[in-house]
């Protein structure tokens, strides 16, 4: 299995390869050069099975021979050990034919943890064989450092650093990176918005002798080994609900691209998926985009779901690449034109991406108000983002075709902001009652690329 980049001249690389070195060289994301097949009858054959062995599966052509099976057995088999649900990944049904994919079941309470505890065991195995080191450097929105932190914390060939933006994040959020108190752990909070946290990021990797020079390696959402973590669930909860005999429709609230990306995948796999919505905030540039009115930057105002609080959305490249052919050279160009604030996408490459793709947006208010009604309806506490979800999933859906929403975080990691909408406190999960008890170890950093390099230089020779 052979990797490509969307901007068409960094190396092609295999599955280890790809997944250490997160973003490729030339700028661009790595896709698997041809996305393997699944036949009808074997994703039949999946329905019932455990998690674990779905999981499997569906990943095992991407890996290639670089885990044996029972060492890809293994990785699988302990990343999902932790989860506080036996069936990792549970569908509960919010009404008719719409039905809710709680991803919150992990250490840290977000659909992310899917991806990262399958990356850190991965990152062990593929390390630990070699001997070798590696410094994990992560921007993040809030839920992506956390689950990385949880993920390598205390594993022995890495260092993580995870950049959030001061004061932007949840605080249940915050105390999950700032509380381990593992050596390899160091949590930065930076000056600026989540936007300059992932620019001073690619920075980071744009420096080939920084980049070298510490053994830098990503785990943001254009890793694509996490991009692979988050296709299985799709396969799960669709055959719950009745494919491959009929066709499903999934609503996934978004902002880096991923997780739908993921969804994507799966689909080119064989999966039957109808439509595949994207779900927005007031953040919206993705909604604008897929409605026609180009791919252009605007300001970030923060929201009550902070997660989806973005308007680069890096991801968006792999479906771009896609979308225009497979052409290298056209997405530099479009990636020089949004330095400048923006392109418009051609005729052709939009209609491609509505074949595939539909989107929405939710206000501040329309999330508040779907949180009461959803909880009055069928019971279910969701969290903001989730919330949107639900909302835009509601305006989508279609007789006949069930409509899977995925809810990619517990309400309890988001307690203020559903407090405000419905007056619940939701509360932790028993077995992280204790977080805000924990003492917090954290570096205030500037957005400023030369201090943030040596500072990290400093950590790792501490
Ligand atoms: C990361 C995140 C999202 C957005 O996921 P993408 O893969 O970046 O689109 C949505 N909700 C929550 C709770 C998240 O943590």
């Amino acid at each position: 299995m052979r990797y490509i980049s969307t901007r068409g001249t960094a190396p092609v690389l295999n599955f280890e390869e790809a997944m250490l070195s997160g973003l490729a060289r030339d700028g661009g994301l790595y896709v698997p050069q041809e996305v393997p097949q699944i036949t009808l009858t074997e994703i039949a054959a999946l329905e019932g099975q455990p998690y674990e062995a779905i999981a499997y599966k569906i990943m095992r052509p991407f890996v290639g021979d670089v885990f044996s099976d029972l060492e890809f057995q293994g990785i699988i088999d302990r990343a999902y050990a932790g989860f506080g649900h036996a069936a990792r990944a549970p569908l509960k049904q919010l009404d008719q034919g719409h039905f809710l994919l709680e991803l919150f079941h992990g250490p840290t309470l977000a659909f992310k943890d899917f991806a990262m505890q399958l990356i850190g065991q991965m990152f062990q195995t593929a390390l630990g064989r070699k001997g070798e080191r590696v410094t994990i450097v992560g921007a993040t929105s809030g839920d992506t450092g956390s689950a990385a932190i949880e993920a390598f914390r205390g594993l022995d060939n890495v260092d993580v650093f995870i950049l959030y933006p001061h004061g932007r994040i949840s605080e249940v959020q915050r105390r999950q990176m700032t509380t381990p108190a593992e050596a390899n752990v160091h949590a930065l909070a930076m000056d600026g918005d989540f936007d300059d946290c992932q620019a001073r990021l690619k920075d980071m990797f744009n420096d080939f002798e920084f980049r070298d020079g510490v053994r830098l390696a990503g785990v943001n959402s254009i890793n694509w080994g996490r991009v692979l973590a988050q296709v299985v669930y799709y396969f799960s909860s669709a055959v719950s609900v009745g494919a491959p005999h009929r066709p499903v429709s999934f609503t996934v609230p978004t902002g880096n691209f991923g997780d739908i990306f993921a969804g994507y995948i799966a689909k080119q796999m064989g999966l039957p998926i109808d439509k595949l919505v994207v779900a927005t905030n007031q953040n919206d540039i993705l909604h604008r985009c897929l409605s026609g009115q180009g791919y252009h930057k605007g300001e970030t105002v923060p929201s009550i779901s902070p997660s989806m609080d973005i308007q680069v959305s890096s991801n968006f490249e792999r479906a771009l690449f896609d979308s225009y052919d497979r052409d290298g050279p056209a997405i530099v160009q479009l990636m020089d034109e949004l330095k400048a604030g923006g392109f418009e996408v051609s005729q052709g490459a939009l209609q491609v991406l509505q074949s595939h793709y539909s989107s929405g947006r939710a206000s501040e208010e329309e999330t508040s108000a779907t949180i009461i009604a959803t909880l009055e309806k069928s019971g279910e506490l969701l969290c903001p983002h989730s919330a949107i979800g639900v909302k835009v999933a509601e305006a989508q859906r279609q007789r006949g075709t069930p409509m899977i929403t995925l809810a990619t975080a517990h309400p309890a990691k988001f307690p203020v902001a559903v407090k405000a909408a419905c007056g619940i406190h939701p509360p932790l999960p028993a077995r992280m009652a204790d977080l805000y008890d924990k003492d917090e170890r954290v570096t205030r950093v500037p957005n400023d690329l030369a201090a943030l390099k040596e500072h990290i230089k400093g950590q790792l020779n501490a």
